[in-house]
């Protein structure tokens, strides 16, 4: 489950630079040279993170993040700005136009994957490749496995996912279009009742070890992910 990036850089250097890291730590990069074809990018589809360079032809990188933080389905897409600015108010601007966080150039890419690692995990914990554990089960993103009480089990790449986002999401009550948009991905068109499909499957994964109980059913609203 590789986090898309969109990397949003007008100099074809700093642009390849970023794309080779990117790759590199295993994300996929999605490359816009403008804010127009990046925009068109994320009409398509949303990315995980935006790397946004400050300084761009036409509308600039503060601009097109306004617009983002602006609309509802863009609301929420973490951004990383990059600029050769150093002055403490642009970075401020920076900041205020909605970015979760800034580097300056030249930066140097083990502090920029740090960075980007650390943005993910706080606004997408189901991004990071960290292995998580609850309620007896321990999941690895790395290595695609999990272990209930010991046992291995075997999921399809759905119910991982969806189980990934229930552990990162404990105790926090999902309704079924909420699950679609987290765990399927926007403009996906998928009936709601595909998710409970899912959740069965899961549940039936879980059963041997008895930890299917950890999913559960929260009449009228969704479903929950409950360790306590
Ligand atoms: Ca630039």
């Amino acid at each position: 489950m590789a986090a898309n990036i969109l990397l949003v850089e007008d100099e074809p250097a700093i642009q390849e630079l970023l794309a080779f890291n990117v790759t590199q730590c295993g994300y996929r990069a999605i490359q816009a040279y403008d804010a127009a074809s990046a925009m068109s990018h994320i009409s398509r589809a949303l990315p995980d993170l935006i790397l946004l360079d400050w300084m761009l032809p036409g509308t600039s990188g503060v601009e097109l993040a306004r617009r983002l933080r602006a609309e509802q389905r863009t609301r929420n897409i973490p951004i990383i700005m990059l600029t050769a600015r150093t002055d403490e108010r642009d970075k401020i601007l920076g900041l205020e136009s909605g970015a979760d966080d800034y580097i300056t150039k030249p930066f140097s890419p083990r502090e920029l994957m740090a960075r980007i690692r650390a943005v993910l995990r706080r606004r997408m914990p189901q991004m990071s490749d960290e292995t998580v554990s609850a309620g007896g089960l321990e999941l690895s993103p790395t290595t695609h496995r999990v272990n209930a009480k010991g046992a291995m089990l075997d999921l399809g790449p759905t119910e991982f996912r969806l189980l990934h986002f229930f552990m990162t999401h404990a105790e926090r009550v999902y309704s079924r279009s909420q699950l679609l948009d987290q765990v399927w991905g926007d403009h996906v068109f998928v009936e709601e009742r595909t998710v409970d499909v899912h959740i069965r499957r899961l549940r039936q994964a879980l059963e041997p070890s008895g930890c299917d109980g950890l999913v559960q059913t929260v009449r009228g609203s969704g479903y929950r992910f409950s360790a306590s």
